[in-house]
């Protein structure tokens, strides 16, 4: 295996070694993993606080199952309209998305129509 003047890709000092080698040290490279895991971990935790707090700002406008509110409404209450557990579009073209069980739909640009399924087999029924 051919040997060459490498660079650490953590701390950067220059080092001798096979030229598939990326770290001057098993330090560096135990450092340097731990960061990218650690980096993972921080967005699933962030984005996983974010659909949690969509689905409660829907919760508390939705308290009759099926309410109108208002697109600055659901801003004011720092909803995030870029985060959301899946999607279900209607034979009639209709798009809801959900944050777990609770569900809007825009009826037009600054409203919203909330819902929430029923359970996991029922999808939302058009009335
Ligand atoms: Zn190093």
């Amino acid at each position: 295996m051919a040997l060459a003047t490498k660079t650490c890709i953590e701390c950067g000092t220059k080092f001798t070694g096979r030229v598939d080698k990326k770290f001057c040290s098993d330090a560096c490279r135990i450092t340097f993993n731990n960061r990218l895991n650690s980096t993972g971990t921080n967005t699933v935790r962030n984005i996983n606080h974010i659909l949690g707090k969509n689905r409660r700002v829907l919760m508390e406008l939705n308290t009759t199952g099926k309410s109108r509110v208002l697109r600055s409404k659901l801003l004011e209450k720092g909803f995030d309209f870029g985060y959301f557990t899946s999607i279900y579009t209607t034979k009639e073209g209709a798009v809801y998305h959900y944050c777990y069980e609770q569900g809007y739909t825009s009826s037009d640009k600054n409203w919203y129509l909330l819902v929430v399924r029923k359970d996991d087999g029922e999808r939302e029924k058009k009335n």
